[in-house]
């Protein structure tokens, strides 16, 4: 059994809803978790964010936008009259669902179940379309699956026992569409995985079914050496371990959510990114079985903000980087990078929603500097198997840019790099040139 997932822009027209519906259509059983079609959850949060403002009039006239956008797929995705009636009576039911928002004060619950509204729809449609065109397909709501808990994190034991459920009540079907990114929380209402979390979902559902594979179809085919709207004659890379993906994921290709690599290492299920626009391309596999090339991709993450603490009382003292961490902790917000010096730490996060807040703080423990307008530029690879002279390729290569921190040894995959986002071109270029034509 394998799990495939489709993205937004995958399934982003009735075109494309037809062309993955071709694609899952080859005899073998699989689940097939999908997005809900591009733009549709950016909608959906531009009409919660009406509601929450009371602004009636912006919320209802998003959803009828939204509701007519819908109507063209259905004409388009849908041959006979019976199923353009059944897609239009869907869409009325989901939109109207919608409207039923603007009565009351709208609250977070409700929020999470108009973000829901877009999986659910692109989920319909092509089951839709399947049972349309004869193919022997069945919808598993992820809502009687997946559940989180009071922490947030996916309730792996209710998950498993759900789902064995579901696929023994639809043992005959080999096709199953599900919902990415939805679920249900601790106390039974509707929720999900965070921004991006279909990924997630899709790596959930395969570790929970012990599939063979997980596959994460996108519109670019897989995780690249370096980013290519920056640097030219980057290509797909073949092979990447858990570690690097996960890497990767985090410092920069936008390509794989780095929730996702964690289930999947965690049950060995190796996991592949594949093309839609090119199926019969490899794509990246990403698994324990790597090959031990030194370095696999150069990777950047925008918009950075560094922040520099210096203090005399931090010269032998014990206990200042817990104080420093614990500002951190208060405001939820993650840092990325780190550097210690006998007198001071300089760390960097991308959430800048508290960052006044935290430099007040801060200011307590020493002198307090703020850049903003960085970006982190990392090498990813498996720097175990051969070490020596890695640390100065990369640095060799970016000799000519100013770079403000340096991060090595962290993990064995990673040495990142801050620079000010004026000087990313150059140093991915560098890198390039250093670490993969040389
Ligand atoms: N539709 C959700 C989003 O746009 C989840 C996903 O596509 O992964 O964030």
């Amino acid at each position: 059994m394998r799990v495939l997932k489709f993205g937004g822009t995958s399934v982003g027209s009735a075109a494309r809803i037809k062309e993955v519906a071709s694609l899952i259509d080859d005899g073998e059983q699989k689940i097939v978790v999908l997005s809900a079609m591009s733009g549709t959850t950016n909608t959906l949060v531009e009409i919660a964010d009406y509601l929450y403002k009371e602004n009636t009039d912006g919320a209802l006239k998003r959803i009828s936008e939204l509701e007519n956008n819908y109507y063209k797929v259905v004409d388009e995705l849908f041959e006979t009259n019976k199923y353009k009636e059944e897609g239009k009576g869907l869409i009325k039911n989901h939109m109207e669902h919608l409207r039923s928002f603007t009565r009351d004060m709208f609250t977070l619950h409700e929020e999470k179940e108009v973000l829901a509204q877009g999986e659910l729809i692109s989920t319909a449609f092509m089951q839709y379309h399947l049972e349309e065109k004869g193919v022997k397909s069945a919808l598993m709501s992820a809502l009687n699956v997946m559940r989180i808990d009071k922490a947030g994190e996916p309730d792996d034991f209710y998950i498993k026992e759900n789902l064995t459920r579901e696929l023994n009540a639809l043992g005959d079907y080999y096709i199953i569409i599900t919902q990415g990114f939805i679920c249900r929380n601790a106390y039974g209402l509707i929720d999900n995985l965070q921004r991006g979390g279909s990924d997630y979902t899709a790596s959930i559902l395969g570790a929970a079914a012990c599939a063979d594979e997980i596959q994460i179809w996108t519109d670019i085919d897989g995780m690249h050496t370096n980013d290519p709207r920056v640097v030219e004659n980057t290509h797909a890379i073949a092979e990447l371990s858990f570690d690097e993906a996960a890497e990767l994921a985090y410092f920069g290709a936008k390509i794989l959510h780095p929730t996702c690599v964690m289930p999947a290492k965690l049950n060995n299920i190796p996991v592949r990114i594949k093309n839609t626009l090119k199926p019969k391309a490899d794509g990246t596999l990403i698994s324990v079985n790597t090959n031990k090339e030194r370095i696999k991709a150069i990777a950047a993450k925008d918009g950075i903000t560094a922040i520099k603490i210096k203090s005399g009382r931090m010269l032998m003292a014990h206990g200042f980087l817990r104080k420093v961490f614990e500002i951190f902790e208060t405001y939820e917000t993650p840092i990325d990078m780190i550097t210690t010096s006998e007198v001071g730490v300089s760390v960097t996060i991308d959430d800048t929603r508290n960052l006044d807040k935290i430099v007040t703080n801060l200011k307590k423990y020493g002198t307090v500097d703020v850049d903003t307008d960085h970006v982190i530029v990392c090498v990813v690879g498996d720097f175990v198997a051969s070490n020596s002279g890695i640390a100065a390729s990369v640095f060799s290569a970016v000799k000519d840019v100013p770079v403000r921190m340096i991060s090595y040894g962290g993990s064995n995959y990673n040495i990142s790099m801050l620079v000010k986002a004026e000087h990313k071109k150059q140093a991915l270029i560098a890198l390039s040139e250093k670490l993969f034509i040389d």
